[in-house]
């Protein structure tokens, strides 16, 4: 009765409106993409996005003929296992082909970059770094189609309220003109066109520079340039300031001053901090709140880290990242990199290691945090409170001889254990010949057996197995190389006996 009654007075009061009742609209249909369970979040995801008023026809084609793309998952859930040291990832970045490229870009269209430095106040080679580092000039390829790898994000069902979001907002692009939809291509990640822009980032800070109506971050040079200097100027960029200057230390600095506090240039001046080229701080440069920055710890280059160098980091949220960018802004024009250079020699942790020594900082009070291997600032500050109570300059920046002294501490034997006989020595005039794909596995399996993380034994020379021929180099007193020679094989054969 009661519900015969309800309808009664709906159907009366949709009347009683007329024309002027809103419907909502009906969310689009979808062929069945063979998968259940992302068939019933689509159809579920499509009507709470047409509620919100995004438009069915729209969302219908960004959605339609899209299956979740496995792939895309995979890279979503790996874990990265060796984290390079940052001379590493420098190198590796900051490249002859790097800085050709953007200088040609930089001479092709330089009155569309002068422009835009103008316009925004963020100099050309910051922009043309960001560029490089993000999609290589445009030159990288955008192998996934957005809706359909975001929708793969947002089934997997992670992050599904943050994925979502960024499909509505793609919608919304699609819906205003704004980018077309068979120009949506992406990383895996749903990152687009050249500046890597997130759906949202693209709605609040894509510019239109060439005011065609498109805000053509995939093909329009300008308006990818001028949507990487909206983006950093919307972030607080001050033009004319410097993004970060080297600096060189007095002896016996007080190492824990480089926590990430921040200081004015003054104050740092006045802590007997100079330009590595020795000249003093002036002007308006002494107001600058700074940090001082030690990527590599004590041993490596020193640099104070400005207001803008905060910036860059806002697009990716990685020191080194910023610190890429500035350098390339540099070599871009000619100028030269970082004077100090790394301690290459002092090695770095990879995630194995770096996983140990929290859970060794642990459980010797020091409070480094979840023990997850990652290096990040809670295990930094508890790094440094243990060099400070065992008289080590307090960098924070962890070493394998720092792991060492930590595992002495903590009453763990070393690994691998210090009864390890130690390597024949090699003759002296000895030419090292590089190892061929069996040598390498041998040697990979060799170095896994010993405990120095050489990865997979798939006879291939990456990252991971260079690093372990690098410690155990280091630990058997050899000259440090990084190769798969059958010198080093030799030895990790004896050292196995
Ligand atoms: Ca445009």
């Amino acid at each position: 009765m009661a519900r015969a009654l309800i309808l009664a007075v709906a159907a009366s009061m949709a009347i009683a409106c007329g024309p002027s009742v809103v419907r909502a609209q009906a969310a689009p249909t979808f062929q069945s993409s063979g998968d259940a369970a992302f068939d019933s979040w689509r159809n579920d995801f499509a009507q709470r996005a047409v509620q919100r008023g995004r438009d069915p026809a729209v969302l219908g084609r960004l959605l339609s003929g899209i299956t979740p793309d496995d792939s895309i998952i995979q890279l979503d859930q790996r874990q990265p296992e060796f984290v390079s040291p940052v001379w590493d990832y420098v190198n590796n970045r900051v490249t002859a082909r790097r800085i050709s490229d953007g200088q040609a870009l930089k001479a092709a269209i330089g009155p569309t970059l002068d422009a835009v430095e103008q316009r925004y106040g963020v100099p050309e080679g910051i922009i043309l770094g960001i560029w490089g580092l993000e999609s290589n000039y445009g030159g990288a390829a955008l192998n996934y189609d957005a809706a359909s790898a975001l929708a793969t994000l947002a089934y997997e069902g992670r992050r599904r309220a943050q994925f979502e979001g960024y499909l509505l907002a793609l919608t919304e692009m699609v819906e205003r003109g704004l980018a077309d939809a068979s120009e949506l291509r992406s990383s895996w990640a749903g990152a687009l066109g050249q500046p890597q822009f997130m759906p949202d980032v693209y709605l609040s800070t894509a510019v239109d520079f060439d005011n065609d109506g498109k805000r053509d971050i995939w093909n329009d040079r300008g308006d990818v340039a001028a949507s990487i200097g909206n983006y950093l100027q919307n972030r607080g960029w001050q033009r004319d300031q410097p993004v970060f200057d080297e600096v060189r230390l007095p002896s016996s600095f007080n190492y824990a001053l480089a926590d990430g506090s921040t200081r004015s240039v003054a104050d740092w001046a006045g802590l007997g901090i100079r330009r590595i080229d020795g000249s003093a701080f002036a002007g308006s440069d002494l107001t600058l709140q700074s940090q001082l920055f030690l990527p590599a710890g004590a041993n490596g280059p020193a640099l104070l880290l400005h207001p803008n160098f905060s910036v860059i980091r806002r697009y990716n949220n990685s020191d080194r990242y910023a610190l890429v960018v500035a350098l390339l802004a540099r070599a871009f024009d000619g100028r030269s990199g970082l004077v100090a250079s790394w301690p290459v020699q002092t090695g770095s942790l990879n995630r194995d290691e770096t996983l140990e020594l929290q859970t060794l900082l642990n459980s010797l009070g020091y409070q480094a945090g979840e023990a997850d291997g990652q290096f990040g600032s809670n295990t930094r500050r508890a790094v440094r409170a243990f060099q400070v109570d065992r008289n080590l300059p307090a960098d924070g920046f962890p070493t394998e001889a720092l792991l060492e002294q930590v595992r002495a501490r903590a009453g763990v034997s070393t690994n691998p254990p210090a009864s390890t006989p130690p390597a024949a020595d090699p003759p002296a005039d000895r030419t090292p010949h590089a190892l061929g794909t069996s040598g390498i596995r041998e040697l990979q399996r060799l170095l896994n057996r010993q405990g120095f993380h050489a990865g997979r034994a798939d006879g291939n020379i990456g990252p991971s197995t260079r690093d372990a021929i690098r410690r155990f180099e280091r630990r058997h007193h050899m000259e440090v190389r990084g190769r798969a020679t059958d010198v080093v094989l030799e030895a990790a054969r004896a050292a196995a006996r």
